[in-house]
This record gives structure tokens, C-alpha cells and sequence, in this order.
């Protein structure tokens, strides 16, 4: 039986493996509901970047709101990844986990004063500015610090990526990024602010991508502006082209990150623009495929409409099937020989939105384990304390050797914080 997504994560006589240690055993160690990493497919997506880009000017800044786990981190920064962050508390994350904030990008519509301050302080390598506004506010901000913000406008090339509509980000009507007609007057006033320094330009169209010609789009729309902003005299030293490569939930077909980077470069070097550094952020695609969340089913519950399988595993653990209405694998972790019901997989949560997947083909019995697949990429990093859940514990493998890499959540650490009236 083969998988979609990870080599990584696959049966060996009837027991799935993540490399190589068996999800049934792991569950029965650490408990469930639990997000398994697999090391070596964290680092087997990040080489087909690496591949791609040897030989050129780059940096790889990874996304880190797919997964912000610190081990995560850590093992991206080892690898020489930079990281590209949207709100401060993640840049505090990328400094606890022994990243280097000289390798940092900070995007997002709305950063406030105070983390830009903290970015300016720590020293990241671009903001990359949304809006106006925001631009003027950055300036003043770092003349206050003493400090010069180096900055790339994300422009907003109005390209449709052909994705989820929730994950489109680069069309006319998004929040993100500044207008493609406002971004040469929006330079040509960067380059008069004194608090700020322009190093390069920024896009990011969309997220779970899986087509070649939206990129390609975008970087047309990209490098034209690069030759009417440099008309006017100011230089733009690197290239962002954002992330949003999809992965294989299903059925679907990505093109390979190198395959696509080759792409990307070949267009812009015919086009002239060989000499600037490279910059990318990749998210989900550098930890999509590399995880599971491992859930156990508590009851079976048939009816007349529909039967239900209620695992301890729930939208507030996984938020992307009842957001997105995303599909992802479900699987037994120990494969039963009994003919398969149809059933929908639910979680304890009190919504009828609480599924993780409808109609599915399961043989399981309650107290049986089984795994969501591809739930590396936001899974965990969007996971909630709903009904006062706690949350998963999360694993990271490599080989045999599995570490804990987060406790789970205690009730007690839940409410910590609250305080009651006074009587
Ligand atoms: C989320 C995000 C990314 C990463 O997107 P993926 O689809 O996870 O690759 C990159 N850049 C920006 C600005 C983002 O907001």
C-alpha cells in the first residue's frame, strides 16, 4: 500500500513507520493525540531548495508559521535556513532556538511599533513592508532606535495562483502587499525616508500551489517593476519570491521545488537579472509532508446516514479540514484484516464542523490508532485550547530515536493566567 506525501512515513508489515520507529508504539509512549516529525523529511525538502540554488547568491528563509516548534527551528537553522516571520513572538522563537536574526525576514500587514523596534534592535535582515503606512511608521520608528531598516515592498502582481481562495494572497482584493501601479511612487519614497535603506523587492502569491505558471506569472509582473523602480535610481539588491509550493495530500501533483526554483531562475537570468540574490519562503512545503498527527479511536458510533469513528483528536488539534474543508489522508496505524467501513472521522468537539475527514475507508476497532497524513504544515501551529483541550504533545524522529519536543498541555496550564474575582 502505498502513501501520498513522505517516503518517510510508510507500512512495514502492517505497522506504518515514521523513518524508523512504528506509530502504534510511539502513541502508546507518549500518548494521543500526537504530532510525529519525521528529521530526515524536514531535511530531504529542504535539499531539493538547496540543490537549485547552490552556486548562487541565496537565502532560504523558511516560513516558519507552518511549524514553529523550536526543535523544528533548530533544525532548519542548522541547516543554514533563515526564517521568515510575521509577528514578534515568532522572531523571540527563532532567537530561543539559536537562529540568527541577521537571517531573518519579517513580513505581515500589521506589525506594530513595539516588534518593530525589537526587529530593529535584533538585527533582522529585511522587512519586508506592506503598505505605505506602514512604511512611514518604520522609518520614524528606527531613526528613534538608531538604527536603519533595510526594507523590500511586498508588491501584490495580481496574479491568481489557482488555489483556495482563504490561501490566495497575491490578487487585487487581498490585504496583503502594495498595489503593482503604487510601488514605484511607494520606492521612490522609501528612498527618501531616513530611517530606511531599500534592499530588495517581495511577493508571496499564494499558499499550496501546485502548478509552475502562477510563479512564473508573478515573477514577470516582479521583474518588470525591478526595471521601472531601478530607472529611477534605486537599486534593489535581491529578489523574494515569497513560498507557496503545495505538497501531496491526495492526489495532487506539485512540481518538485527544484524542478520549480530551476524554472524560476532560468526566467530570470534570460531576463538579465542573474546577478541579484535570491530570496525564499518556503513553509508548508518544507514540513507538509514531513508529519503526522496520530489520534486514537475512543468509539465507533454507526447510524442510518452515516456512521462515525470518534477519535481523542479534534479541530482544535487540526484546524485544516473544518477551515479549509481540506482533505487529508487518515489511516490505520496498524492494518487490520476485516473489510473496511465507510465512515466520517470526528473529534470530541462540540460543532458539527468538528471532522477530519468524511467517508472514509477505515477497518478500526475503539482503542486502535490512526494517522492523519501531511499534517506537518500548519497542523500544530494553528492548533487552539477549544473546549479547553489541551494540546497535542509532538515527536520528532530521525532513525529509530524519537524525542519529545513539546509536553502536552495540562489542564492546569491552560488556565494559568486567569484569575477569579475577588469575593
Ligand atoms: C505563509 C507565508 C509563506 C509560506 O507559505 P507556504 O504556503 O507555507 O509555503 C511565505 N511568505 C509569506 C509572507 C507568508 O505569509
Amino acid at each position: 500500500m502505498t502513501l501520498p506525501g513522505s517516503p518517510h512515513v510508510a507500512y512495514r508489515g502492517g505497522e506504518l513507520f515514521v523513518e524508523d520507529c512504528a506509530l502504534g508504539r510511539l502513541a502508546r509512549r507518549f500518548g494521543t493525540p500526537l504530532y510525529v516529525y519525521s528529521r530526515s523529511a524536514m531535511l530531504a525538502a529542504l535539499a531539493g531548495y538547496q540543490r537549485a540554488l547552490a552556486g548562487r547568491d541565496h537565502l532560504i528563509c523558511y516560513a516558519m508559521k507552518a511549524n514553529s516548534n523550536l526543535a523544528v527551528l533548530q533544525i532548519f537553522a542548522q541547516a543554514g535556513c533563515g526564517f521568515d516571520i510575521v509577528s514578534g513572538g515568532e522572531l523571540e522563537r527563532v532567537l530561543a532556538a539559536g537562529g540568527d536574526a541577521a537571517k531573518v525576514v519579517f513580513s505581515g500587514v500589521g506589525k506594530t511599533r513595539a516588534e518593530m523596534a525589537r526587529a530593529l534592535e535584533a538585527g533582522v535582515a529585511c522587512f519586508n513592508v506592506e503598505s505605505e503606512s506602514e512604511l512611514e511608521l518604520l522609518s520614524q520608528v528606527a531613526v528613534q532606535v538608531g538604527r536603519t531598516a533595510r526594507i523590500s515592498l511586498r508588491v501584490n502582481p495580481d496574479v491568481d495562483p489557482k488555489t483556495h481562495p482563504y490561501i490566495s494572497t497575491g490578487l487585487k482584493g487581498n490585504k496583503f502587499g502594495v498595489a503593482h501601479e503604487r510601488a514605484v511612487a511607494t520606492y521612490r519614497r522609501a528612498a527618501t525616508l531616513p530611517g530606511i535603506e531599500v534592499a530588495g523587492i517581495d511577493c508571496h502569491i499564494g499558499s499550496q500551489i501546485t502548478e509552475t505558471g502562477p510563479y512564473l506569472d508573478a515573477l514577470d509582473r516582479v521583474l518588470d517593476l525591478v526595471e521601472s523602480v531601478e530607472a529611477h535610481g534605486i537599486t534593489l539588491h535581491h529578489l523574494d519570491l515569497g513560498g507557496g509550493l503545495g505538497i501531496t495530500y491526495t492526489d495532487e501533483q506539485p512540481p518538485a521545488a527544484e524542478a520549480l526554483v530551476k524554472a524560476m531562475l532560468a526566467r530570470i537570468d534570460t531576463r538579465g537579472h542573474g546577478h541579484r540574490k535570491i530570496v525564499l519562503e518556503p513553509g508548508r512545503s518544507l514540513v507538509g509532508n514531513a508529519g503526522v498527527l496520530v489520534a486514537s479511536v475512543l468509539y465507533l458510533k454507526p447510524g442510518g446516514a452515516k456512521n462515525f469513528c470518534i477519535v481523542d483528536a479534534a479541530m482544535n488539534d487540526l484546524m485544516r479540514p473544518a477551515m479549509y474543508e481540506a482533505w487529508m489522508s487518515i489511516v490505520s496505524c496498524t492494518l487490520r484484516d476485516e473489510p473496511p467501513q465507510t465512515m466520517d472521522v470526528v473529534g470530541p468537539v462540540c460543532e458539527s464542523g468538528d471532522w477530519l475527514g468524511r467517508d472514509r475507508h477505515l477497518a478500526v476497532q475503539p482503542g486502535d490508532t490512526v494517522a492523519v497524513l501531511s499534517a506537518g504544515a500548519y497542523g500544530m501551529s494553528m492548533a487552539s485550547n477549544y473546549n479547553t483541550r489541551g494540546r497535542a504533545a509532538e515527536v520528532m524522529v530521525s532513525g529509530a530515536q524519537a524525542w519529545l519536543i513539546r509536553d502536552r498541555e495540562a489542564p492546569a496550564d491552560l488556565f494559568r493566567g486567569e484569575h477569579l474575582l475577588p469575593r
